[in-house]
């Protein structure tokens, strides 16, 4: 069973009302003038739309300090929630926060009365491919262009979830670094974006032909990539099998040395590539495995002791198995199925293995967008784990894998100012989460 584009994505709809509309009202043809016009007209119209949004809710983004009062905080530590809460916030960061009476609220505050109400952190996503492209047809028909505008379309439905941060591991990597000078000059306001670029693999290897994929062979062009990653302006590094542990480690000790975070695609994908492919990737030195795919003790161990992060992604694979197109080797000769994946969830949770919420739904997964984020949590606490228990994966473990917890991932003084309010108690259900009254991004309030 295919899902269809149209029956989800609203800017699809959009492009084609625009599209038609500047062809009447302007007289544009579809050469190639028409074609660049368009493409920058949506540029603009879309990164328009959040800070539209925040005028519409007559907030004043100069407004330099704000004060929330009155809501139950769950700060993302992992604490007891905190009952009538003051969080002052100055800038882009949060200034103090405690119980009502023990922070002094400043006279210019702006107060947003949170009576009554859930305030958390901005949750993130440690996996995601934000330009990933729906089906074959859009693959060969794509362009940077039009891989920005996809990219930025999944942050602003994120914005409005509550999601303000994702790792991006594995992208076009002109359209990422648009995004990012975008941001930085002002054009665009979305959610932060951290991406590794281009995932580094072997000629033939995982993610191997992919538009945000590099094919390299031998330790030396593994350095070189990350080189390469490096000066294209990323901090993240993506490895994926099949390498050799000279060509990861090689990867890593580059990434190491230079001062970026570095994860890999966990277990074999393929008949070809071996499930010792997890080891090899720890061994190497790798900060954070992605995926819970065939792994035995031993490497659950060595991650345990070793203080290796995981994504487990459970529901693409959930999503995988229920439409048969996980590869049929995997799962008539290795034995793939959904139960493999929970079980090595329940021995990396037993491990006290660190883990985060990533979501990575590619090609036509991707209309399983923004609620696959929080099914993904609501699988989690179906194998075993607390409700607040996952909203640390979602948010300090998630700035933890992403080497910004000292930044990022929980309301505490020092820290980002990006936080969303919600109606219902999220500890109660996770039905409360994905649709927040309120979310602070980098200090700026929008209301939806
Ligand atoms: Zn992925």
């Amino acid at each position: 069973m295919k899902m269809k584009l149209s029956s989800f994505s609203p800017t699809a709809n959009l492009f084609k009302k625009i599209n038609s509309n500047l062809t009447k009202n302007l007289g544009l043809k579809t050469g190639k003038t028409g074609t660049v016009i368009l493409r920058l007209f949506l540029i603009f119209f879309l990164a328009s739309q959040p800070a539209a949004l925040m005028t519409s809710a007559g907030q004043n983004p100069r407004t330099n300090t704000i004060a929330i009062v009155g809501g139950t905080l769950v700060d993302g530590t992992g604490k007891e929630p905190v009952a009538n809460a003051v969080i002052i916030i100055e800038g882009d960061k949060i200034k103090e926060v405690g119980q009502a009476g023990k922070v002094r609220i400043p006279k210019e505050a702006q107060k947003i009365d949170a009576s009554g109400k859930w305030i958390l952190p901005g949750f993130i996503d440690c996996h995601i491919h934000l330009t990933s492209e729906t089906s074959d047809l859009e693959y060969y028909r794509d362009s940077n262009s039009l891989a920005t505008l996809r990219a930025l379309q999944l942050m602003n439905m994120y914005l409005r979830c509550g999601v303000t941060a994702v790792r991006d591991v594995g992208s076009h990597v002109e359209a990422m670094q648009a995004l990012l000078r975008a941001q930085r000059n002002g054009y665009i306001d979305s959610i932060r974006v951290y991406p590794c670029g281009d995932l580094l693999t072997i000629t033939g290897g995982h993610g191997y032909g992919m538009h945000g994929s590099m094919a390299v062979d031998g330790p030396w062009e593994w350095r070189k990539a990350v080189r390469q990653m490096y000066a294209s302006g990323f901090r993240h590094i993506k490895i994926s099998p099949q390498f050799t542990l000279e060509e990861a480690r090689a990867a890593v000790e580059e990434a190491k040395m230079l001062g970026l975070r570095i994860t890999a695609h966990g277990g074999g994908f393929s008949d070809t590539m071996p499930p010792t492919m997890t080891k090899v990737a720890i061994q190497a030195g790798v900060e954070c495995i992605e995926h819970l795919n065939e792994m035995d003790d031993e490497a659950l161990d060595l991650m345990a002791e070793r203080g290796v992060f995981n994504v487990p992604t459970l529901m693409t694979y959930y999503a995988s198995y229920q439409r048969d197109d996980i590869n049929r080797f995997l799962v008539e000769k290795r034995g793939w199925t959904m139960a493999m994946h929970e079980m090595l969830f329940k021995k990396a949770y037993q491990r006290k293995i660190v883990m985060g919420i990533g979501t990575d739904a590619n090609g036509e997964y991707r209309e399983m967008y923004p609620g696959i984020y929080f099914d993904e949590m609501r699988y989690f606490q179906r194998l075993g784990m607390s409700p607040m228990e996952i909203i640390v994966c979602a948010t300090k473990n998630g700035a933890r894998i992403l080497g910004l917890e000292d930044e990022l991932g929980t309301v505490e003084a020092g820290k980002a100012a990006d936080l969303q309010i919600l109606k219902g108690d999220p500890l109660k259900s996770f039905d409360n989460l994905g649709s927040p009254e309120i979310v602070i991004l980098r200090g700026k309030v929008y209301r939806f």
